[in-house]
């Protein structure tokens, strides 16, 4: 095969297309064909372009502030022949970009894995058969089906549309979706004008088209500008940067206080400058939290793949941050609440109720008219009803290996194919006899889907959709004989009540005898002018999952809310069994239900308040879900929305976690949500709010673990040069301190389990500052008494007659075991560490015993007194040193507890 894949497609006839990619519009490729082009053109794949190079990303970690003065401080040691000094801390500084490099890298491919894990699939005609492949797959000459809500997957010359439009903004940045059509361009038409084609990475946002294959992978034209996002940014969260402001006005501080101290130190006190550059040098690298930065990236890296397990998947980074402060969660109902399998239960037709026995896929049941067995031959009515869903129905049932019965297509379809099958109705025997012409496909947005048949010599059309939607187009209806009667004569509203009552979900068909010689569907088309047939009313169990999860967040503070297109007294029906609305109706003047066409009249003030009080939103139409969120957000809520369709996207982008369905949804919902749920279930919205909690709750400890340090030894520093004593601690044993401290000890609070009750606790509060005023209180606390015991132990040692080395070491050790014990309290910042217990984080346990021995190295090994100073110290100092630290623990108990006493006392 030569297919020359540099043509100007746009040019080319639809034939010539095909035939110069030797295709098939109506058979599509066989499989060994595809195969061929599969080995000939490689996958369709987009080659990333790359980001940063390693070696930039490794230089960036130098681009920090705390870094320049660990340089400068690398070069004067130099200049001052301290080559000892200087090695160490450039040594650090090394050690440092080293640990934040790797971490670094680690993390963005986490999360670039996660982002990419969802590949797109595509819908192509092959061997004359439909099928979902997996995008990559696609060769050229294959034809794909577009619908909306599809990425279109490789560059498509259409062949057919149908009112296509298309969102080239991937491409072209011109956001207004653009026109499709099929026919031929002129030669020299701009990329941009070639309506006649369709782009890889574009969106569908509306209608539907065929097109053949032209070209993949990287021979598309998206491919051939390769600017895909690199992934720059996407570790930067509200919090990174409220850190990163946070550690520049603490350098500007620190900055002051060296020069103060500098100058005192010189100036009033006389003392060597070089001596008090060095402990200027001190001051600074000890009072600046290092380790901050590379413990936030950490944390948020485990908590998007502590979320992935539980099958949310962040495609935005600040969704985890914002998960833990949402307020309200606006969900799906079906399929997200509900477990979108569903059984027709009850049927409407000829003015007769009948029901359907059996359950599941499995073709299984018969029917029934006021308890008797009935016939559906003999009810022409009921035959016709069961017709029209089985041929205005774009889902199979398909048989697996083991027998059981899977759905390909949408579940609701599915369900009336079913129960056709129970009344040994076939698709394809039917798919002989009435060959489909065409089919509007459903969109929530019209509530409908409408096929046009051939039947015998005529024409006929099917129509099923929303009670609403059908009955308003109806002026006649079936009698249960298969004659026509009058509309009036069928009861249908009152039996729609009945049925949905129970919590069915109702749909209605009719049919029309199709009398015009054109063969293409239009809205317009059926406004009037049908023939009611019956209804169908199909059971969809609630999740059990899903009703154990409304419970969890109501007691987290959390409003659960759910939005749907369907009925108001179905939607009311699950949502009682769901525990939604009892839950809301305890508050005073709080409405259940309100419905899409009331919302509609809303004035803006209004429906902050519906909002508010409405805990079931039905008949929704998808663009009332973006003033839905916007009223809410209005009110003060943290909100968080699902949605599967395209029309779905402009809430879920306003949202402040905008969460779309993994199975479900469409491409142009993905590309607009903050986060993914795997399993479309409504249980891991919860988990993943519940892990958003968890998080934010291990950075608050992180940091309330970390601060003291710095305090502590930026006091140290202080304290020695006002009272003109010497240094208790170098500069390098304070990078010594800080670095092994924050990896060995700190970052095992990222691996810290989730504390029971986090679901208990009100949602947090985004105004709210990260450390409250109570931890900033417990923060100085222990920076003092890290000061206290240091000091103390440094002026008690050179009393005892050690050496100014040892004495240091003395200091150092103070330090570290401080923070170790320190760190026991920090696993829990209001509970005491007894109740969480002390062996709940083996990797914490881990880091404690490399410490240790870290620390022993430090004190006994000769390469260390070199290096860093160190001397041997004896077992009075060690029990010094261990009592003090326990007893900064037991100091920090007794505050908690004083405070857990309080709080009990006022509430
Ligand atoms: P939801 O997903 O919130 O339940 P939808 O927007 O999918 O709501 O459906 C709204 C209404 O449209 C349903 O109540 C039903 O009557 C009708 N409907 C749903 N699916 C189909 C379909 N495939 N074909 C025709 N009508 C449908
Ligand atoms: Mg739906």
């Amino acid at each position: 095969m030569k297919i020359c894949l540099e043509r100007h497609w746009h040019h080319l006839s639809t034939e010539e297309v095909s035939i110069l990619l030797e295709t098939s519009e109506a058979l599509g490729l066989d499989t060994s064909e595809v195969h061929r082009r599969l080995e000939l053109f490689g996958d369709n794949r987009l080659v990333r372009k790359k980001g940063k190079s390693p070696q930039v990303l490794f230089l960036l970690q130098f681009h920090q502030p705390l870094v320049y003065i660990l340089l400068a401080a690398t070069v004067v040691t130099s200049l001052l022949r301290e080559w000892v000094d200087a090695g160490v801390i450039f040594g650090v500084v090394l050690v440092n970009a080293i640990i934040g490099f790797v971490q670094e890298a680690k993390a963005v491919k986490a999360i670039e894995a996660l982002t990419q894990s969802l590949i797109s699939t595509a819908t192509v005609f092959r061997g004359n058969e439909r099928k979902q492949i997996s995008a990559t797959e696609l060769v050229p000459g294959d034809i794909v089906l577009l619908q909306s809500g599809d990425k279109v997957p490789a560059d498509l010359r259409l062949l057919s549309t149908r009112e296509l439009q298309v969102d080239e903004s991937a491409l072209t940045g011109e956001s207004v979706p653009v026109r499709k059509q099929s026919d031929l361009l002129a030669a020299d038409t701009l990329l941009a004008d070639r309506t006649n084609m369709a782009y890889s990475s574009s969106l569908v946002t509306y209608g539907i088209a065929t097109g053949v294959v032209v070209a993949t992978g990287k021979s598309t034209e998206i491919g051939r500008i390769n600017e895909l996002i690199a992934s720059a940014d996407i570790l930067a969260t509200p919090l990174t940067k409220k850190i990163t402001r946070f550690s520049e006005l603490l350098l500007y501080v620190i900055l002051g206080l060296a020069a103060i101290t500098f100058l005192v130190g010189v100036l009033r006190r006389g003392e060597a400058w070089i001596d008090m550059f060095m402990a200027v040098v001190a001051l600074a690298v000890g009072a600046i939290p290092e380790g901050l930065p590379a413990a936030v990236t950490i944390t948020l890296a485990i908590g998007v793949n502590k979320m992935a397990r539980r099958h949310a998947i962040i495609r935005k980074l600040p969704a985890v941050e914002t998960l833990g402060s949402a307020t309200v969660i606006c969900s799906d109902k079906t399929g997200t609440l509900t477990q979108n399998q569903m059984t027709v239960q009850e049927m409407y037709a000829g003015g007769a109720l009948y029901l359907v026995s059996g359950v599941g896929y499995a073709a299984e049941g018969h029917f029934t008219r006021e308890g008797a067995s009935v016939s559906v031959d003999e009810e022409p009515a009921l035959r016709e009803c069961l017709v029209c869903g089985l041929l205005c129905n774009d889902s199979a049932l398909i048989k697996g290996d083991e027998g059981e019965w899977r759905v390909e297509g949408d579940p609701t379809e599915a369900a009336l194919v079913v129960a056709a099958r129970k009344a040994g109705l076939e698709q394809e025997a039917l798919a002989l006899t009435h060959p489909r012409i065409d089919v509007i496909p459903f969109e929530s947005q019209y509530q409908y889907m409408a096929t046009l048949h051939e039947c015998g010599k005529g024409k006929v059309l099917y129509l099923k959709g929303s009670v609403e939607s059908v009955l308003s187009r109806c002026h006649r209806a079936l009698s249960r004989s298969g004659e026509t009667m009058p509309l009036s004569s069928v009861d249908c509203h009152r039996t729609v009540a009945e049925i949905a009552e129970k919590g069915l979900r109702v749909l209605a068909f009719a049919r029309m005898e199709w009398d015009r010689t054109s063969r293409v569907l239009g809205h317009h088309d059926l406004r009037q002018g049908l023939t009611f047939i019956g209804l169908q009313g199909m059971i969809d169990p609630p999740r059990p999952e899903a009703v154990a999860a409304v419970q969890i967040c109501r007691r987290a503070g959390i409003r659960v809310k759910m939005i749907t297109g369907d009925h108001a007294i179905t939607a009311a029906a699950i949502a009682r069994q769901i525990g939604l609305v009892e839950a809301s109706g305890t508050v005073p003047g709080y409405t259940s239900v309100l419905n899409g066409r009331a919302l509609a009249e809303l004035t803006e003030a209004a429906l902050v308040e519906a909002a508010e009080r409405t805990a079931v939103f039905a008949r929704v139409a998808p663009e009332q879900k973006l003033r839905l969120v916007e009223a809410l957000q209005a009110g003060g809520h943290v909100v968080a929305m699902t949605g599967d369709g395209v029309n779905d996207a402009p809430a879920l982008r306003q949202a402040n976690i905008g969460i779309a369905m993994g199975v479900t949804g469409t491409e142009v919902a993905k590309e607009a949500a903050d986060m993914l749920l795997a399993d479309d279930n409504f249980s891991s919205i919860a988990a993943a709010v519940e892990e958003g909690r968890g998080v934010y709750d291990n950075l608050v400890k992180f940091i309330t673990w970390t601060l003291p340090t710095n305090l502590g030894e930026g006091l140290v520093i202080l304290a020695a040069v006002f009272t003109g004593a010497q240094l208790p601690i170098l500069p390098v044993q304070i990078l010594w301190i800080n670095m092994t401290t924050a990896v060995l000890l700190g970052l095992m609070l990222a691996f810290e389990p989730k504390e029971s009750g986090l679901m208990d606790r009100p949602p947090l509060d985004p105004a709210k500052p990260l450390l409250t005023m109570e931890l900033i209180t417990r923060i100085c606390l222990v920076g003092f008494l890290l000061l206290a015991g240091a000091f103390g132990l440094f002026k008690w040692a050179l009393q005892e007659g050690y050496s100014l080395s040892a004495a240091r070491t003395c200091a150092v050790n103070v330090f570290v075991f401080g923070e170790m014990f320190y760190l026991f309290n920090c696993r829990s910042l209001r509970h005491s560490s007894l109740y969480i217990g002390l062996f709940g984080n083996r990797l914490l346990l881990v880091g404690v015993a490399l410490m240790i021995g870290l620390q022993l190295l430090f004190t006994y090994l000769p390469a260390m007194h070199i290096a860093f100073g160190s001397q041997e110290i004896g077992l009075r100092a060690w029990s010094l040193i261990l009592v003090g630290a326990l007893l900064l623990s037991l100091v920090v108990e007794g505050e908690k507890a004083i405070r857990r006493w309080r709080s009990t006392a006022t509430s």
